[in-house]
């Protein structure tokens, strides 16, 4: 509002300036480029040496010229630094679709106490582009729009650096080990900024699923577990204290008897007759049992405390037991249910990308054969708009049970998304692979499926590849897909199979 450029201006004109300044200087961080180092150092000097408003403001003009050259293009990679935190901060500095500025503000508003809940957070936000807006390519000039003459447009490692150093601190409970490792691998070779969305959404899946549920469980267990610990710990405690007791106790008895023997000696001694001699023993004999009693009475007390405490004890022990054993339970219910589709009941992506990575993995170890197949049912829509979602539900129910109930017991199935099944077969090569899937197409092709009322005719297509020399799972899950896209322009109901294109030889 307030226009620099009159340099008559009131105080609070130079006040402005300052704070202008300064928030400017906090978006940037020194050692980035040198001019702007140049000229930050001059607006402190003159703001330090009290210069006047005019100079002051030639230096802030300097410094704002400076930003605005550099300042977009590299901004995002200087401030998406070390941790999560700066990382949303330098989202958050963007233009940003609704949804995910959104997203953005409310982190911001209540950011998570921890780095990985943080990096979750900031995927999940991300989770949120609209899909229409090419995601990331849009934001970093790759397609028309935003893209501001000399600004170089991002490449997908300017973004997905500051994510690996951010996942590079990210800890995962043991499962999930693996799949962040593939994703940190996939987004190291990540050429195609197109390809981020996919990449990012893995992680989202990955990071939350670990991190809000299984951590905060295990966190609530471990302070319970601890609680119960240190009840154990106070046990042993008083119980040690009470043999301590005992202890002194029994010495205190043995001298007291003793004096009592020898007050009895003296009186055996002294008697003057038979009378008093016996009202004499009387007396110190009634003395020994009363403290005999009192002894016991002690002992006993102490017994019945221990008694009590062991009692106390088991029960929370047991307690903690069964704590840890719901928690188990709980864990695996939740996993169970963080790796099934809903409608039909197996695998969903979640679980296939865990498989793939254990199948994947296995593959480089020993190199045994390994084939992935996607299904894809064919005109599905048609389905759906002639009878119904309900119908086209049902459908897809069949379609799942008749494909998990073919396949072999160490081959996987899974619901990948819509109509889209995909399958891992391990120790199965492209042509095994091939007749395998075939089966399963004239399976679900042989008769009418049943969607409420009506019997349909449905068909399904594959696309099947294996995996070959380097491949990482991506290049096979592409052939696969290429293969599936030749299935249906082919004419639907059919399996195709996808090679590796012949190695360029070079001679050698
Ligand atoms: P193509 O043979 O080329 O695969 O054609 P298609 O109609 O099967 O493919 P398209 O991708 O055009 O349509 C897939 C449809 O699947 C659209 C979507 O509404 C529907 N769909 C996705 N998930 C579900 C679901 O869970 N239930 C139902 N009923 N329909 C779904
Ligand atoms: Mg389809
Ligand atoms: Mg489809």
């Amino acid at each position: 509002m307030n226009r620099l450029g009159n340099g008559a201006e009131a105080n609070s004109g130079h006040e402005e300036l300052l704070r202008r300044a300064l928030i400017k200087v906090s978006l940037a961080a020194s050692g980035v480029h040198t001019r702007l180092d140049e000229a930050l150092n001059r607006l402190r000097k003159t703001i330090r040496e009290g210069g006047d408003i005019e100079a002051v403001q030639a230096d802030v003009e300097t410094v704002t010229d400076i930003l605005r050259e550099i300042g977009d293009e590299t901004s995002l990679r200087l401030r998406a630094s070390l941790n999560p935190t700066e990382l949303l901060n330098a989202f958050a500095g963007q233009r940003l679709p609704e949804p995910v500025a959104e997203a953005f503000a409310q982190l911001q508003r209540r950011p998570p106490d921890n780095s990985e809940a943080m990096a979750a957070g900031i995927v999940k936000a991300c989770m949120k582009w609209p899909k229409s807006q090419s995601l990331f390519g849009r934001w970093f000039g790759k397609s028309d729009g935003a893209s501001n003459g000399a600004m170089a447009p991002m490449s997908g490692a300017d973004l997905t650096e500051p994510l690996l150093r951010v996942l590079a601190n990210v800890k995962l409970p043991e499962q999930h080990r693996d799949a962040l490792e593939q994703i940190k691998a996939r987004l190291e070779q990540l050429h195609d900024i197109e390809e981020l969305p996919e990449a990012i959404g893995q992680l989202a899946e990955t990071l939350l699923d670990a991190s809000s549920i299984e951590q905060a469980q295990f966190e609530q267990f471990l302070t319970q577990l601890n609680a119960r610990l240190s009840k154990v710990q106070l046990f042993l405690d008083s119980s040690q204290n009470r043999q301590q007791e005992e202890g002194s106790d029994g010495q205190q008895l043995q001298q007291d008897m003793h004096q009592h023997m020898s007050a009895l000696r003296v009186q055996l001694r002294d008697a003057k007759d038979l009378k008093e001699l016996q009202v004499g023993i009387d007396q110190q004999i009634d003395n020994i049992i009363k403290r005999v009693d009192s002894y016991q009475l002690n002992q006993q007390q102490r017994l019945q405390q221990n008694e009590q405490d062991l009692l106390l004890l088991r029960e929370q022990l047991r307690a903690t037991e069964d704590e840890a054993a719901r928690l188990r339970e709980n864990l695996s219910e939740q996993r169970h249910r963080a790796n099934t589709d809903a409608l039909t009941r197996m695998p969903n992506r979640h679980a296939y990308h865990e498989r793939l990575t254990q199948e994947y993995n296995r593959w480089r170890r020993y190199r045994h054969k390994l084939a992935l197949a996607i299904g894809d049912i064919d005109h599905f829509k048609r389905i759906n708009d002639m009878h119904g979602h309900m119908a086209g539900d049902a459908i897809l129910k069949q379609v799942a049970q008749i494909l998990t109930g073919a396949i072999r017991e160490s081959d996987f199935v899974a619901r990948h998304g819509g109509e889209e099944f995909v399958l891992l077969m391990p120790e199965t090569g492209l042509q095994e692979a091939q007749i395998t899937v075939n089966k399963l197409r004239e399976q679900i092709a042989a008769q009418p499926l049943l969607a409420e009322k009506h019997s349909l005719p449905v068909t399904i297509s594959f696309g099947v590849a294996e995996f070959e020399s380097d491949d990482v799972p991506r290049d096979v899950y592409t052939r696969a897909d290429t293969a599936l896209y030749k299935a249906k322009t082919k004419g639907r109901n059919t399996v195709v199979v996808e090679r590796r294109p012949a190695e360029k030889s070079s001679g050698n």
